[in-house]
């Protein structure tokens, strides 16, 4: 008998028929022995209903209109967390009960409940604790435990919620705690692909990817998996498989198929990964906002002028770039934060300005960031020089560049995100042939 957690996404849990396909998956697990606790999302757009309601209550556009274009002061995140995490107390109360209506014996349970402790950054709460004495009891004695995904409570006893896409945090840190034999993610498509298969029909499905080129996809845009998830598996050593709940619950043909060799991506060590391309997938992420500064003195201690504010303000920011300066007195600054950030960031930014001195302030959502991603990159030369020339035959621009060891992004105009991912995709040899 093995240990498994299976997480449901929303669009695996939509409606009542997708929730009975849900337990046949987990029936089967349970058939062949196996201790089973599922983590399940919110059905789909329900989430996305409830942060608009939540915004509706608080006037957000009223008030983005009287502050010409920013909405400035936020609501409160803990009431945000209370109505934005009642979408999984629905889907694990309806899954449980569907599982006992097929004579299984199923219990659902809230962050609350189990209990799953976090910090207190509502809206994108850090998990510190988790116990899980009494869920492995039950479900050592054949009981089900459907988990409700995203939400745990913080200190005061106030529900909390991980953040967007946080269910798969749920399930990977109660694979961790319960020491799983894997954790499958379950979701609408059949694995992890070398880049987003809506965006490219070429892209094809990965059989393995290893933790850190997955850490890369996620956190360059590949939603598939929250960045935290894959963050916290390769801490605690979790084997992640994803895979997709449309697959007949019997497997079908695939009944038979190991993971990660035919049955979906099992995301692990590099070492357990035989086959290795110079680059394995390309990311792109629409959700990062541009902002500049015109003007600004060049000289000793400005960067931190500005950076400084923003990190007090709990704006993370991602790429930089400073221009040359022409007569050693002035600069330009870019640098680019979270969209859902960049009303805060040029009001801090504002506020700041006699101690920072700069000409003009501008901000712009109408960027892509583009990445490639490969662990090949440490031993290949040349992969950048390769990048860029495609991109400028396609006449694309490049705003931006950031690098890792084993990632190159660029910052582009939005309008040409699908045709650099596209064009990446075939210079590296990832379309299927
Ligand atoms: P769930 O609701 O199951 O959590 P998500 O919508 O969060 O599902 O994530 C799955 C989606 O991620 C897919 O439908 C796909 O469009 C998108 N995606 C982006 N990049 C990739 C990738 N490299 N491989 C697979 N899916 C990707
Ligand atoms: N329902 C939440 C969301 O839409 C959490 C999740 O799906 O993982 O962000
Ligand atoms: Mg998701």
């Amino acid at each position: 008998m093995a240990l498994l957690v299976l997480k449901f996404g929303g669009t695996s849990v939509a409606d009542i028929d997708r929730i009975r396909n849900v337990a046949a998956h987990v029936k089967r697990e349970v058939d062949d022995g196996h201790a089973c606790a599922v983590v399940v999302s919110a059905m789909a757009g329900q989430t996305n209903q409830l942060v608009a309601w939540v915004e509706q209550a608080w006037g957000f556009k009223e008030r983005q209109k009287k502050n010409g274009g920013e909405a400035s002061a936020q609501y409160d995140g803990r009431e945000y967390d209370a109505v934005v995490s009642s979408g999984e107390q629905v889907t694990s109360g309806l899954l449980a009960l569907v599982l006992q209506s097929l004579g299984m014996r199923a219990r659902s349970w809230q962050g609350w409940q189990i209990p799953l402790h976090t910090d207190t950054a509502h809206r994108a709460a850090r998990i510190t604790g988790l116990a899980v004495d009494e869920l492995r009891a039950r479900m050592t004695e054949g009981e089900v435990a459907v988990i409700a995904g995203f939400q745990g409570i913080a200190p005061g006893n106030r529900i909390s919620t991980l953040g967007r896409g946080g269910s798969d945090t749920s399930a990977v840190a109660l694979a961790a705690a319960l020491g799983a034999e894997r954790c499958d993610i379950y979701t609408d498509v059949d694995g992890v692909y070398t880049t987003d298969p809506r965006v490219v029909p070429k892209a094809h499905r990965l059989d393995r990817i290893s933790y850190e080129e997955m850490l890369e996809m996620a956190s360059q845009g590949a939603k598939v998996l929250q960045t935290r998830s894959v963050e916290l598996a390769m801490q605690r050593g979790v084997r992640v498989l994803v895979r997709s709940s449309f697959d007949p619950p019997d497997l079908g043909g695939k009944k038979h198929a190991e993971p990660g060799g035919g049955l979906g991506t099992l995301v692990c060590h590099e070492d357990e990964i035989v086959e290795q391309n110079v680059v394995s997938g390309i990311a792109y992420a629409r959700d990062e906002a541009k902002v500049t500064l015109l003007k600004i003195a060049d000289k000793p201690g400005v960067a931190a002028q500005v950076f400084c504010p923003l990190a007090e303000a709990n704006i993370n920011v991602d790429m930089i770039v400073q221009n040359v300066s022409e007569d050693g007195r002035y600069t330009d600054l870019t640098f680019t934060v979270q969209s859902a950030d960049l009303d805060r960031a040029l009001e801090v930014l504002r506020k700041a300005k006699d101690q920072i001195g700069y000409l003009d302030l501008r901000g712009s959502t109408d960027i892509a960031k583009v990445s490639a991603i490969g662990v090949g990159m440490r031993s290949h030369a040349g992969v950048a020089a390769q990048m860029f020339s495609a991109l400028a035959e396609k006449g694309i621009n490049i705003e931006a560049i950031s690098t890792s060891e084993i990632k190159i992004s660029v910052l582009i105009d939005a309008a040409y995100a699908e045709l650099a991912v596209r064009t990446l995709h075939s210079l590296f040899g990832l379309d299927s042939r």
